[in-house]
């Protein structure tokens, strides 16, 4: 089956395609410089930006698949150079949550792909998504040491991926800027608690099994990567600030300061993060002049992110424990945190569990994991969205 995926619920214009489980292309346009000026995203501005930029994002992973001409929703010159070589079986796009006007350009481009082609068309909600993005694993490096950022004992390999044909599409794959090969290994899966942190949301989810979940907790108030950015932006870091407290931490001292891990205690599965946020503000009253120097800003900076990590990891641990399961997940883009990485690694080595963290350039928003999704509801003969459906801005996973 062969769909092509849309995404578009905040600051990425992605488009994707996927087939049998394989990532033919993904193409992601970031608008991250356009907002930083901003110090956050803008919501007239990224559609603004998804408008401009979602036919070119589509032609680059139609082109990169090599889906066939009688399929290419494309200009006459662009046609000329694609071989007739697949032609898309449905079409899928993000329904939400997100920001209204961004996913709008995704979902109703997609629907219009799907009305013009007479294909099946599916809405995705994107936090489910990024429950199965773990799975969906990098065949270029996930046989390499440290793969992932994690020991690669630890990276459960079960099941044999089949054969990459010289031939198929996927080994044909160039750039995109995923970059590398990837296939979603749905042969090892297992129940599992999967942590979802980006920089609109935090929660944890318990997968039963492939398709079927319960929210077991979520934020209260700010995100992890919101705490990330308004802390950094405090500091006087440039949005977003997530990767630049990662990148200045890794020389700094995480226990340099002492800063409150918010219901790290808390027997249920919430978290809440804003409490650290205004404690960084605080401190930072009290010592303006800290950030200038050098060195104690990396101090800041490992020991903000170690208050963060360690809520995140502990607060994971417990509840893969309580609900006995011996897999945990991980996603979204404060994935990419190698702190967080590394720990949960840790964590997980410790309680003999097995650690599935979704590949960095998948952790952020992606249309691969949408695609993937899509094919898996599909297969499952979950029925197809209605053309008439609308977006859900506020689509809270159950
Ligand atoms: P959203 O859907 O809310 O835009 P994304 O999944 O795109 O979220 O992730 C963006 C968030 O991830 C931002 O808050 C950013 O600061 C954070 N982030 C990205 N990389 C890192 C990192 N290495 N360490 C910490 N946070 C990070
Ligand atoms: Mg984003």
């Amino acid at each position: 089956m062969t769909i092509l995926a849309l995404e578009t619920s905040c600051d990425e214009t992605s488009a994707a395609v996927v087939r049998d489980g394989w990532v033919l292309s993904s193409a992601v346009s970031s608008q991250i410089k356009l907002h930083a000026e901003y110090g956050g995203v803008v919501p007239e501005l990224a559609a603004r930006e998804h408008l401009r930029n979602l036919i070119p994002v589509v032609q680059t992973a139609l082109r990169e698949a090599k889906i066939g001409r009688a399929d290419l929703p494309v200009s006459q010159g662009a046609q000329q150079h694609v071989p007739a070589d697949l032609e898309l079986d449905a079409v899928a796009a993000t329904q939400g949550p997100g920001l209204p006007m961004a996913l709008l350009v995704g979902f109703k481009a997609a629907q219009s792909i799907a009305f013009a082609l007479r294909k099946p068309f599916v809405g995705i909600n994107h936090h489910e998504a990024h429950l199965y993005s773990p799975w969906i694993r990098s065949i270029a490096s996930s046989h390499e040491p440290g793969s992932a950022g994690v020991p690669p004992a630890r990276m459960e390999l079960a099941g044999e991926t089949p054969a990459l044909p010289a031939t198929s599409p996927a080994a044909r794959l160039r750039g995109g800027n995923v970059g590398g090969i990837f296939f979603a290994d749905f042969t090892a899966f297992q129940p599992n608690v999967s942590l979802i942190v980006s920089g609109g949301h935090t929660m944890l989810v318990k997968v039963d099994s492939e398709l079927k979940h319960r929210v077991l907790g979520s934020t209260v108030d700010d995100a992890a990567g919101e705490c990330f950015d308004k802390t950094g932006k405090l500091m006087g870091l440039p949005y977003p600030a997530g990767p630049e407290i990662d990148r200045l931490s890794e020389q700094g001292n995480p226990k340099a300061h002492d800063f409150p891990r918010p219901l790290l205690n808390d027997p249920g599965d919430d978290f809440s993060f804003s409490g650290l946020k205004t404690s960084v503000r605080y401190f930072l009253r009290d010592h303006p002049a800290l950030p200038d120097n050098a060195q104690h800003l990396r101090d800041l900076c490992a020991s903000v992110q170690a208050a963060i990590v360690e809520v995140l990891v502990k607060k994971t641990i417990r509840a893969a424990k309580r609900n006995h399961v011996r897999c945990v997940t991980a996603s979204g883009g404060v994935t990419c945190n190698r702190a967080l990485r590394r720990e949960l690694a840790h964590a997980c080595e410790c309680e003999g569990f097995v650690l599935r963290l979704a590949e960095k350039s998948l952790c952020t928003d992606n249309a691969a994991m949408i695609g993937i999704l899509a094919e898996r509801k599909l297969l499952a003969n979950i029925a197809p969205t209605s053309l008439d459906e609308e977006i859900k801005p506020g689509w809270v996973l159950a």
